[in-house]
Protein backbone atom coordinates (compact mmCIF):
# COMPACT_ATOMS: atom_id res chain seq x y z
CA UNK A 1 0.00 0.00 0.00
CA UNK A 2 1.46 3.39 -1.46
CA UNK A 3 0.45 6.85 -0.50
CA UNK A 4 1.75 8.41 -3.61
CA UNK A 5 3.33 5.25 -5.50
CA UNK A 6 4.03 7.15 -8.53
CA UNK A 7 6.78 8.59 -6.47
CA UNK A 8 7.43 6.33 -3.99
CA UNK A 9 8.16 3.58 -6.50
CA UNK A 10 9.54 5.62 -9.31
CA UNK A 11 12.73 3.72 -11.18
CA UNK A 12 15.79 5.15 -9.83
CA UNK A 13 16.93 6.59 -13.42
CA UNK A 14 13.65 8.85 -13.12
CA UNK A 15 13.67 9.20 -9.67
CA UNK A 16 18.20 10.47 -10.28
CA UNK A 17 16.89 13.06 -12.66
CA UNK A 18 13.84 14.43 -10.47
CA UNK A 19 16.20 15.03 -7.77
CA UNK A 20 19.01 16.54 -10.14
CA UNK A 21 16.46 18.84 -11.28
CA UNK A 22 14.90 19.64 -7.97
CA UNK A 23 18.17 20.58 -6.45
CA UNK A 24 19.21 22.69 -9.64
CA UNK A 25 15.60 24.92 -8.83
CA UNK A 26 16.63 24.60 -5.24
CA UNK A 27 19.90 25.77 -5.51
CA UNK A 28 19.05 29.16 -7.66
CA UNK A 29 16.32 29.88 -5.15
CA UNK A 30 18.32 29.67 -2.30
CA UNK A 31 20.82 31.26 -3.91
CA UNK A 32 18.86 34.01 -5.23
CA UNK A 33 17.03 34.46 -1.62
CA UNK A 34 19.33 33.75 1.18
CA UNK A 35 22.15 35.91 1.55
CA UNK A 36 23.86 33.45 4.41
CA UNK A 37 24.25 30.50 1.24
CA UNK A 38 25.02 32.88 -1.41
CA UNK A 39 27.99 34.52 0.56
CA UNK A 40 29.00 30.88 0.66
CA UNK A 41 28.54 30.10 -2.71
CA UNK A 42 31.17 33.01 -3.23
CA UNK A 43 33.47 32.09 -1.02
CA UNK A 44 33.26 28.04 -2.25
CA UNK A 45 32.91 29.70 -5.39
CA UNK A 46 30.15 27.26 -6.50
CA UNK A 47 28.27 28.64 -9.31
CA UNK A 48 24.16 27.57 -8.73
CA UNK A 49 23.14 28.20 -11.78
CA UNK A 50 25.44 25.71 -13.12
CA UNK A 51 25.15 22.50 -11.46
CA UNK A 52 25.36 19.16 -13.29
CA UNK A 53 25.37 16.24 -11.23
CA UNK A 54 24.54 14.90 -7.75
CA UNK A 55 27.96 13.92 -7.29
CA UNK A 56 28.76 17.99 -6.75
CA UNK A 57 26.68 17.43 -3.57
CA UNK A 58 29.85 17.42 -1.53
CA UNK A 59 31.47 20.15 -2.70
CA UNK A 60 28.39 22.12 -1.67
CA UNK A 61 28.73 23.88 2.24
CA UNK A 62 27.70 21.70 5.69
CA UNK A 63 24.78 23.37 7.64
CA UNK A 64 24.50 23.17 11.50
CA UNK A 65 22.27 23.85 14.24
CA UNK A 66 25.07 27.00 15.11
CA UNK A 67 24.05 28.34 11.92
CA UNK A 68 20.44 28.11 12.47
CA UNK A 69 20.46 29.48 16.50
CA UNK A 70 22.65 32.18 14.60
CA UNK A 71 20.33 33.38 12.19
CA UNK A 72 17.03 32.84 14.08
CA UNK A 73 14.69 33.96 13.78
CA UNK A 74 13.93 34.42 9.99
CA UNK A 75 17.64 34.85 8.59
CA UNK A 76 18.07 31.65 6.58
CA UNK A 77 14.24 32.07 5.39
CA UNK A 78 13.92 31.99 1.32
CA UNK A 79 10.33 34.16 1.32
CA UNK A 80 8.93 36.85 3.21
CA UNK A 81 7.32 36.70 6.20
CA UNK A 82 3.87 37.64 4.89
CA UNK A 83 4.10 34.50 2.99
CA UNK A 84 5.26 32.16 6.19
CA UNK A 85 1.91 30.54 7.66
CA UNK A 86 3.25 28.55 10.18
CA UNK A 87 6.13 28.90 12.39
CA UNK A 88 7.72 26.09 15.01
CA UNK A 89 10.46 25.95 17.35
CA UNK A 90 13.30 24.10 19.04
CA UNK A 91 16.16 24.36 21.13
CA UNK A 92 19.63 25.24 19.08
CA UNK A 93 23.09 25.39 20.63
CA UNK A 94 23.54 27.77 23.63
CA UNK A 95 19.76 27.19 24.58
CA UNK A 96 19.29 29.45 21.80
CA UNK A 97 15.75 29.07 19.72
CA UNK A 98 15.59 27.84 16.13
CA UNK A 99 12.32 29.03 14.58
CA UNK A 100 11.49 26.94 11.56
CA UNK A 101 8.69 28.21 9.21
CA UNK A 102 6.23 26.81 6.56
CA UNK A 103 4.58 27.90 3.44
CA UNK A 104 0.92 27.11 2.75
CA UNK A 105 3.13 24.79 0.17
CA UNK A 106 5.31 23.41 2.72
CA UNK A 107 2.62 22.60 4.99
CA UNK A 108 1.05 20.62 1.97
CA UNK A 109 3.38 18.71 1.31
CA UNK A 110 4.39 18.07 4.81
CA UNK A 111 0.79 16.90 4.94
CA UNK A 112 1.33 14.35 2.05
CA UNK A 113 5.36 13.32 3.20
CA UNK A 114 3.50 12.63 6.58
CA UNK A 115 0.94 10.38 4.88
CA UNK A 116 3.11 8.36 2.95
CA UNK A 117 5.27 7.46 6.96
CA UNK A 118 1.86 6.41 8.18
CA UNK A 119 0.92 4.13 5.23
CA UNK A 120 4.17 3.17 4.45
CA UNK A 121 3.69 1.63 8.57
CA UNK A 122 0.58 -0.35 7.96
CA UNK A 123 -2.10 2.78 8.81
CA UNK A 124 -4.97 3.49 6.66
CA UNK A 125 -7.86 5.58 6.29
CA UNK A 126 -10.07 3.51 8.59
CA UNK A 127 -7.85 4.18 11.22
CA UNK A 128 -8.58 5.93 14.63
CA UNK A 129 -5.36 7.24 15.17
CA UNK A 130 -4.40 8.86 18.78
CA UNK A 131 -1.56 11.49 18.61
CA UNK A 132 0.17 11.44 22.15
CA UNK A 133 2.78 13.14 20.98
CA UNK A 134 3.20 17.36 22.05
CA UNK A 135 1.13 19.87 19.97
CA UNK A 136 2.99 23.02 20.23
CA UNK A 137 5.98 24.25 18.86
CA UNK A 138 7.61 21.03 18.33
CA UNK A 139 6.80 19.53 14.33
CA UNK A 140 5.08 16.01 16.31
CA UNK A 141 1.68 16.59 17.17
CA UNK A 142 1.18 18.48 13.96
CA UNK A 143 2.90 16.44 11.70
CA UNK A 144 1.20 13.55 12.52
CA UNK A 145 -2.04 15.35 12.79
CA UNK A 146 -2.02 16.41 8.94
CA UNK A 147 -0.81 13.85 7.71
CA UNK A 148 -3.17 11.11 9.25
CA UNK A 149 -6.39 13.95 7.85
CA UNK A 150 -4.50 13.88 4.59
CA UNK A 151 -4.36 9.67 4.61
CA UNK A 152 -8.60 10.65 4.74
CA UNK A 153 -8.39 8.47 8.48
CA UNK A 154 -9.57 9.72 11.57
CA UNK A 155 -7.36 11.59 14.00
CA UNK A 156 -7.67 12.12 17.82
CA UNK A 157 -5.51 14.98 18.59
CA UNK A 158 -4.89 13.54 22.22
CA UNK A 159 -1.91 15.62 22.75
CA UNK A 160 0.97 14.03 25.21
CA UNK A 161 0.41 13.93 29.35
CA UNK A 162 -2.21 12.86 31.50
CA UNK A 163 -1.80 8.87 30.92
CA UNK A 164 -5.38 7.80 32.99
CA UNK A 165 -7.23 10.36 30.11
CA UNK A 166 -4.76 8.40 27.08
CA UNK A 167 -5.95 4.91 28.57
CA UNK A 168 -9.80 6.46 28.66
CA UNK A 169 -9.37 7.67 24.97
CA UNK A 170 -8.24 4.36 24.00
CA UNK A 171 -10.68 2.57 25.29
CA UNK A 172 -13.45 5.31 24.26
CA UNK A 173 -12.82 5.92 20.94
CA UNK A 174 -12.04 2.17 19.54
CA UNK A 175 -8.31 4.02 18.92
CA UNK A 176 -6.44 1.44 16.79
CA UNK A 177 -3.43 3.79 16.17
CA UNK A 178 -1.24 4.77 18.33
CA UNK A 179 1.21 7.57 17.85
CA UNK A 180 4.13 8.39 20.74
CA UNK A 181 7.14 7.84 21.83
CA UNK A 182 8.08 4.01 22.01
CA UNK A 183 8.82 4.45 25.87
CA UNK A 184 5.67 6.04 26.03
CA UNK A 185 3.84 3.28 24.60
CA UNK A 186 5.53 1.05 27.51
CA UNK A 187 4.34 3.19 29.78
CA UNK A 188 0.93 2.81 28.54
CA UNK A 189 1.38 -0.78 28.86
CA UNK A 190 2.44 -1.06 32.32
CA UNK A 191 -0.56 1.46 33.07
CA UNK A 192 -2.96 -0.41 31.30
CA UNK A 193 -1.34 -3.81 33.19
CA UNK A 194 -1.49 -1.81 36.47
CA UNK A 195 -5.05 -1.04 35.73
CA UNK A 196 -6.31 -4.36 35.11
CA UNK A 197 -6.91 -3.60 31.47
CA UNK A 198 -7.46 -6.52 29.13
CA UNK A 199 -5.32 -4.99 25.94
CA UNK A 200 -6.49 -7.78 24.01
CA UNK A 201 -9.98 -6.45 24.01
CA UNK A 202 -8.99 -3.08 22.81
CA UNK A 203 -8.88 -1.92 18.87
CA UNK A 204 -5.37 -0.63 19.12
CA UNK A 205 -3.80 -2.56 15.82
CA UNK A 206 -0.95 -0.45 15.03
CA UNK A 207 1.77 1.84 16.27
CA UNK A 208 3.72 4.49 14.57
CA UNK A 209 6.62 5.29 16.94
CA UNK A 210 9.21 7.61 17.01
CA UNK A 211 11.31 10.82 18.11
CA UNK A 212 13.48 9.04 20.23
CA UNK A 213 16.17 6.15 20.03
CA UNK A 214 14.65 2.80 20.42
CA UNK A 215 16.16 -1.00 19.80
CA UNK A 216 14.66 -4.13 17.89
CA UNK A 217 13.95 -5.50 22.03
CA UNK A 218 11.70 -2.62 22.64
CA UNK A 219 10.02 -3.08 19.20
CA UNK A 220 9.33 -6.75 20.69
CA UNK A 221 7.87 -5.53 24.21
CA UNK A 222 5.71 -2.80 22.72
CA UNK A 223 4.35 -5.32 20.33
CA UNK A 224 4.01 -7.87 22.77
CA UNK A 225 2.12 -6.11 25.28
CA UNK A 226 0.11 -3.65 23.33
CA UNK A 227 -0.77 -6.27 20.92
CA UNK A 228 0.06 -4.05 17.76
CA UNK A 229 2.45 -3.49 14.80
CA UNK A 230 5.02 -1.45 15.93
CA UNK A 231 6.76 1.03 13.11
CA UNK A 232 9.23 3.53 13.36
CA UNK A 233 9.98 6.98 11.43
CA UNK A 234 12.20 9.61 11.24
CA UNK A 235 11.50 13.52 11.03
CA UNK A 236 13.44 16.89 12.73
CA UNK A 237 11.79 20.04 13.45
CA UNK A 238 15.08 21.71 11.04
CA UNK A 239 14.14 19.86 8.19
CA UNK A 240 10.50 19.36 7.96
CA UNK A 241 9.24 17.33 11.15
CA UNK A 242 7.83 13.75 11.03
CA UNK A 243 7.65 12.74 7.45
CA UNK A 244 11.26 12.64 6.32
CA UNK A 245 11.52 8.63 6.42
CA UNK A 246 9.48 5.99 7.82
CA UNK A 247 9.55 2.16 7.92
CA UNK A 248 7.33 0.31 5.27
CA UNK A 249 6.31 -3.12 6.64
CA UNK A 250 9.60 -4.93 5.98
CA UNK A 251 10.70 -3.00 9.00
CA UNK A 252 14.55 -3.23 7.46
CA UNK A 253 15.05 0.43 7.62
CA UNK A 254 13.04 3.62 7.40
CA UNK A 255 12.71 4.89 3.69
CA UNK A 256 13.63 8.40 3.26
CA UNK A 257 11.20 10.32 0.92
CA UNK A 258 14.07 11.12 -1.18
CA UNK A 259 12.36 12.97 -3.68
CA UNK A 260 12.14 15.85 -1.13
CA UNK A 261 14.98 15.05 0.73
CA UNK A 262 18.43 14.02 -0.15
CA UNK A 263 20.13 11.77 2.83
CA UNK A 264 23.76 11.39 2.33
CA UNK A 265 26.08 9.90 5.79
CA UNK A 266 29.37 12.06 6.28
CA UNK A 267 32.29 11.07 9.22
CA UNK A 268 31.57 13.75 11.62
CA UNK A 269 35.20 14.61 12.66
CA UNK A 270 36.49 14.78 8.71
CA UNK A 271 33.20 15.77 7.18
CA UNK A 272 34.06 13.47 4.55
CA UNK A 273 31.35 11.38 2.28
CA UNK A 274 31.88 8.04 4.52
CA UNK A 275 31.50 4.46 2.64
CA UNK A 276 27.99 3.60 1.22
CA UNK A 277 26.49 1.70 3.72
CA UNK A 278 28.96 2.71 6.19
CA UNK A 279 27.83 4.35 9.68
CA UNK A 280 28.31 7.86 10.27
CA UNK A 281 25.95 11.37 10.19
CA UNK A 282 23.53 11.86 8.47
CA UNK A 283 23.34 14.89 5.98
CA UNK A 284 19.93 16.47 4.52
CA UNK A 285 19.39 18.41 1.96
CA UNK A 286 16.02 19.75 1.36
CA UNK A 287 14.97 20.13 -2.46
CA UNK A 288 11.32 21.40 -2.56
CA UNK A 289 11.18 23.58 0.66
CA UNK A 290 9.98 27.18 0.52
CA UNK A 291 10.47 28.82 3.29
CA UNK A 292 13.24 27.30 5.42
CA UNK A 293 15.17 25.52 2.89
CA UNK A 294 18.40 23.51 3.93
CA UNK A 295 21.74 22.64 2.29
CA UNK A 296 23.56 19.62 3.75
CA UNK A 297 21.98 20.11 7.29
CA UNK A 298 24.31 18.06 9.55
CA UNK A 299 21.74 16.14 11.78
CA UNK A 300 23.55 15.06 14.70
CA UNK A 301 22.23 11.70 14.11
CA UNK A 302 24.06 8.48 13.52
CA UNK A 303 22.94 6.13 10.93
CA UNK A 304 23.80 4.22 7.68
CA UNK A 305 22.03 3.95 4.56
CA UNK A 306 20.71 0.58 2.83
CA UNK A 307 20.71 1.00 -0.73
CA UNK A 308 19.88 -2.87 -1.49
CA UNK A 309 16.10 -2.89 -3.34
CA UNK A 310 13.30 -3.39 -0.35
CA UNK A 311 11.11 -6.08 -0.91
CA UNK A 312 8.20 -3.57 -0.05
CA UNK A 313 8.70 -1.95 -3.76
CA UNK A 314 9.70 1.26 -2.61
CA UNK A 315 12.73 2.51 -4.76
CA UNK A 316 13.93 4.83 -2.13
CA UNK A 317 17.03 4.51 -0.13
CA UNK A 318 16.49 3.41 3.77
CA UNK A 319 18.30 4.54 6.62
CA UNK A 320 18.82 2.35 9.71
CA UNK A 321 17.25 3.54 13.32
CA UNK A 322 19.39 5.93 14.51
CA UNK A 323 21.72 4.56 16.50
CA UNK A 324 22.95 7.22 18.30
CA UNK A 325 24.11 11.02 18.21
CA UNK A 326 27.58 12.67 17.40
CA UNK A 327 27.07 15.74 19.50
CA UNK A 328 26.61 16.44 23.07
CA UNK A 329 22.70 16.52 22.80
CA UNK A 330 20.75 14.29 24.45
CA UNK A 331 17.50 13.14 24.21
CA UNK A 332 15.30 12.73 26.89
CA UNK A 333 11.78 12.17 27.42
CA UNK A 334 11.75 12.79 23.64
CA UNK A 335 12.83 16.18 23.82
CA UNK A 336 16.26 17.41 22.75
CA UNK A 337 18.80 19.21 25.57
CA UNK A 338 21.98 20.49 25.27
CA UNK A 339 24.02 20.03 28.79
CA UNK A 340 24.84 23.65 28.43
CA UNK A 341 21.02 24.34 28.31
CA UNK A 342 20.85 23.11 31.68
CA UNK A 343 24.44 24.60 32.89
CA UNK A 344 22.69 28.06 31.70
CA UNK A 345 19.81 27.84 33.77
CA UNK A 346 21.43 26.84 36.74
CA UNK A 347 24.15 29.28 36.82
CA UNK A 348 21.62 31.60 36.46
CA UNK A 349 19.45 30.35 39.30
CA UNK A 350 22.92 29.88 41.44
CA UNK A 351 24.42 33.45 40.15
CA UNK A 352 27.47 31.27 39.09
CA UNK A 353 27.82 28.18 37.47
CA UNK A 354 27.84 25.22 39.95
CA UNK A 355 29.65 21.85 39.60
CA UNK A 356 26.98 19.82 38.51
CA UNK A 357 26.26 16.52 37.05
CA UNK A 358 23.35 15.09 34.97
CA UNK A 359 22.10 11.91 35.45
CA UNK A 360 19.94 10.16 33.10
CA UNK A 361 18.22 6.76 34.22
CA UNK A 362 15.44 4.22 32.78
CA UNK A 363 12.45 4.19 35.61
CA UNK A 364 10.29 1.44 34.45
CA UNK A 365 9.97 2.44 30.67
CA UNK A 366 10.38 6.18 30.85
CA UNK A 367 13.06 8.40 30.85
CA UNK A 368 14.17 9.78 34.70
CA UNK A 369 16.25 12.77 34.69
CA UNK A 370 18.33 13.58 38.02
CA UNK A 371 20.61 16.75 38.10
CA UNK A 372 23.29 16.71 40.75
CA UNK A 373 24.23 20.19 42.35
CA UNK A 374 27.00 20.78 44.70
CA UNK A 375 25.78 20.89 47.75
CA UNK A 376 28.09 23.78 49.55
CA UNK A 377 26.10 26.32 47.05
CA UNK A 378 23.62 26.60 50.13
CA UNK A 379 24.08 27.53 53.68
CA UNK A 380 23.57 24.02 55.85
CA UNK A 381 20.84 23.80 58.14
CA UNK A 382 18.21 26.18 55.93
CA UNK A 383 16.25 23.15 54.67
CA UNK A 384 13.27 25.04 54.33
CA UNK A 385 15.22 27.67 51.90
CA UNK A 386 17.11 24.87 50.69
CA UNK A 387 13.24 22.98 49.39
CA UNK A 388 12.64 26.31 47.88
CA UNK A 389 15.83 26.29 45.86
CA UNK A 390 15.41 23.10 44.68
CA UNK A 391 11.86 23.37 43.58
CA UNK A 392 13.20 26.98 41.94
CA UNK A 393 15.76 25.49 39.64
CA UNK A 394 13.33 22.07 39.01
CA UNK A 395 10.12 24.73 37.93
CA UNK A 396 12.87 26.50 35.65
CA UNK A 397 14.32 23.52 34.19
CA UNK A 398 10.76 22.15 33.40
CA UNK A 399 9.60 25.05 31.98
CA UNK A 400 12.74 26.16 29.66
CA UNK A 401 13.29 22.65 28.98
CA UNK A 402 9.92 21.12 28.64
CA UNK A 403 11.78 17.77 30.38
CA UNK A 404 10.64 17.16 34.31
CA UNK A 405 14.19 16.85 36.18
CA UNK A 406 14.45 15.28 39.85
CA UNK A 407 17.17 18.43 41.59
CA UNK A 408 19.11 16.82 44.41
CA UNK A 409 22.05 18.88 46.58
CA UNK A 410 24.98 16.55 47.12
CA UNK A 411 28.90 16.46 48.30
CA UNK A 412 30.63 16.53 45.18
CA UNK A 413 32.79 13.31 45.95
CA UNK A 414 29.63 11.40 45.18
CA UNK A 415 29.21 12.54 41.84
CA UNK A 416 31.19 10.25 38.73
CA UNK A 417 34.54 11.64 38.28
CA UNK A 418 37.23 11.42 35.49
CA UNK A 419 40.66 12.36 36.53
CA UNK A 420 39.78 15.25 38.41
CA UNK A 421 36.56 16.67 36.31
CA UNK A 422 33.03 15.59 36.83
CA UNK A 423 31.56 13.99 34.17
CA UNK A 424 29.10 15.95 32.93
CA UNK A 425 26.29 13.57 31.80
CA UNK A 426 25.99 10.05 33.23
CA UNK A 427 23.70 8.32 30.72
CA UNK A 428 22.74 4.57 32.25
CA UNK A 429 19.95 4.16 30.01
CA UNK A 430 19.83 1.29 27.68
CA UNK A 431 17.53 1.30 24.69
ZN1 LIG B 1 10.28 -1.16 2.01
Amino acid sequence: MYFEPKYECMNRESLEQLKLERLQAALTRISKNVPFYRKKFEELKIDPYDFESLYDLVNLPLTTKNDLAEHAPYGLFAVPLREVVRLHGTYGLRGKSVVVGYTINDIHRWSKLAARVLMAGGVTKDDVIQVAYNYGLSTSGFGIHYGAEELGATVVPASSGNTNRQISIIQDYNVTTLVCLPSYALYLADRMEEKGININALSLRTGLLGEEAWSEETRIEIQDRLKITAADNYGLSEIMGPGVAGECLERKGMHVNEDHFLPEVIDPKTLKPVEPGQVGELVITTLTKEALPLIRFRTGDLTRLIYDPCPCGRTFVRMQRITGRCDDMLIIQGVNVFPEQISMILSDTEGRTPNYQIVLEREGSLDKATVLMEADVLIPDKIKEQQRFIEGVKQRLAMELGVFFEVRLVELRSMVFEGDKVVPVVDKRTF
